[in-house]
């Protein structure tokens, strides 16, 4: 069996643990990243993608308002080509209590969150499709975050720093010696090869898993209750600014312009499984009523994908009799050497996407603690790969840039503008089979065909690339085509029910995938 060493394991791919990565790395650090997928296929990658102002947690949570506004400015400047600044708007609705304006703008002056009234009239200039009987605007800097370029920055700058980043090795048990944890065993979920790991410490930043990591070392009471979370994409971008009720938080009240898209979301319903992405046609319903509520007509508008999160809510059962808990009101940092006597161990859980750079910052500060090797923290102030120049992503950027080789290079994605030449260069760096890893790299499929137009012709390139038999190229559409219908089944109503109809005769009356050798 092979075995690796290094300073720091990290087990978890997420926007967390790729976090704790980077910092490590620029601290001098060894590190080795595993997830049991592709990098963001956990949470991070099934998120709304706001970023937040803090606005949303002025009222309820101010301590994680403080911690959302000090992010947004640190990320626009370091990550500043994963964030679009769209701006944010917190509107009064008919359908709500008018009395909350007030505290909600108290509340941004408590917890430092830039807010600013706006005439509805100016608002509804700017956002005309927004309900002509919004009463009270605020305007405060939401923005939304690209995450798998986010990731994959991250993953990037660490492995130029040495670091080794191993998708799909899943962690399969946490390796002791008495009272330190000195490694785990690792599974390739593609090829079932195993792999030890030995490690200076480890670090659990596995999310809504985090308990069951925990477990795998022996330690109990690290209880994650998952909330999962279902959000839709509508095919083009209803508003330009992330409009959000100026309510408590509760189900469907934000919208994020990200990308070609608009996304509603969430809902919050409690599951014993960090892996269900149940989506029932109740809440679908029920989200498509809470667009109309912002932008009337919400339901004559396409959607094109509905998918779910599973947020990692923890809860210490060991809160009540140990004082060695770093614990915000926003996320959780574990040093099981003080907590459960057990050292070379640290878990991350809970947060928000906004607070990832603070929570690997202060996971990366316990393993120095641990490690009693004392290193400061630059992930404020050294730029992620790609974000050098400090400006923030345009939506006109994509085709800029396709306009730079238009006559060189052919386009193969249409809707989400990906030329051969990305494509091709992605693949050969992600040394995939699996088309979904292209796919959350560059978006690949994922505009309003759905990879109806795109996805036989990335197969065919990936296909003479890699050197794949034509059995493996089969599969890999067939499951990319199978990882698109779940999201698309449980929306299809109007244009996109006529979209999929046309899907499904150039796949199955066409090409006839289902019969192809595999
Ligand atoms: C519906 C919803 C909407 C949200 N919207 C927003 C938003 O708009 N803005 C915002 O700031 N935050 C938002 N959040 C919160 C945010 O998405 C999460 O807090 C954040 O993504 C968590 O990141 P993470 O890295 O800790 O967890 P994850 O991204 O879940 O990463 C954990 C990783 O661990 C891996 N893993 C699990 N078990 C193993 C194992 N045995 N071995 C190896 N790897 C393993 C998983 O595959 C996964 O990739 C939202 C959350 C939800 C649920």
């Amino acid at each position: 069996m092979t075995v690796l060493s290094t300073d720091v394991l990290v087990i978890g791919g997420g926007a967390t643990g790729t976090g704790v990565t980077w910092d490590a790395a620029l601290r001098g650090f060894d590190v080795i990243l595993v997830d049991r997928a592709d990098l963001a296929e956990g949470t991070s990658g099934r998120f709304h993608g706001l970023l937040h102002s803090g606005g949303r947690y002025a009222v309820k949570d101010p301590h994680a308002a403080e911690e959302c506004i000090a992010e947004n400015v640190i990320l626009r400047k370091v990550a500043a080509d994963c964030i679009e600044d769209t701006g944010g708007f917190f509107v009064t609705t008919p359908f709500d209590d008018p009395a909350y304006a007030d505290r909600f703008a108290q509340g941004c002056r408590d917890t430092g969150v830039p807010c600013e009234e706006v005439d509805p009239a100016q608002a509804l200039r700017e956002e005309p499709r927004l309900h002509p009987g919004i009463s009270r605007v605020f305007r405060v800097p939401d923005g939304n975050v690209e995450v798998w370029k986010l990731v994959g920055a991250m993953a990037r700058g660490a492995q130029q720093r040495g670091a080794r980043v191993l998708p799909y090795h899943g962690a399969i048990a946490i390796h002791r010696d008495g009272d330190e944890v000195t490694g785990a065993r690792l599974r390739d979920e593609r090829t079932g090869e195993e792999t030890d790991v030995e490690a200076r410490v480890t670090v659990n930043a596995a999310g809504a898993w985090a308990g069951r990591i925990a477990e795998m070392a022996g330690i109990e009471g690290v209880r994650i209750l998952p909330g999962r979370g279902i959000m839709i994409a509508m095919n083009h971008r209803l508003v330009n600014t992330v409009i959000n009720r100026c309510t408590m938080p509760s189900d469907g009240d934000i919208i994020v312009p990200i990308r070609t898209v608009s996304v509603i979301g969430t809902t919050d319903e409690h599951t014993d499984d960090p892996d269900d992405h149940t989506v029932l046609q109740s809440e679908v319903d029920a989200m498509l009523d809470d667009g109309e509520k912002l932008v009337p007509g919400f339901r004559q508008a396409r959607a094109l994908r509905v998918w779910t999160g599973v947020r990692p809510l923890f809860e210490d059962a060991k809160a009540s009799d140990t004082d060695t808990r770093d614990v915000t009101r926003s996320h959780a940092l574990l040093d099981h050497a003080q907590r459960d006597g057990v050292g070379r161990f640290v878990t991350m859980t809970g947060g928000k996407l906004t607070t990832y750079r603070l929570m690997a910052k202060d996971t990366v500060d316990a393993v120095c603690r641990q490690l009693g090797e004392p290193r400061d923290c630059t992930t404020a102030s050294v730029p992620l790969p790609g974000s050098e120049s400090g400006e923030p992503y345009k939506l006109g950027d994509r085709l800029a840039r396709k306009e730079e080789r238009l006559r060189e290079d052919q386009l193969i994605c249409e809707c989400e503008m990906i030329p051969r030449s990305r494509l091709e260069d992605a693949m050969r760096r992600r040394g995939t089979h699996n088309l979904d890893d292209i796919r959350r790299e560059l978006r690949l499929g994922m505009g309003p065909c759905q990879g109806g137009f795109c996805i036989y012709r990335a197969t065919g390139i990936l296909h003479g690339l890699d050197g794949m038999t034509g059995e493996q190229a089969n599969g890999a559409l067939l499951s990319f085509l199978q990882e698109r219908w779940k999201g698309t089944w449980p929306i299809l109503y109007g244009d996109q029910l006529r979209q999929a109809r046309l899907d499904d005769w150039i796949f199955q009356g066409v090409l006839d995938v289902e019969h192809l050798p595999s």
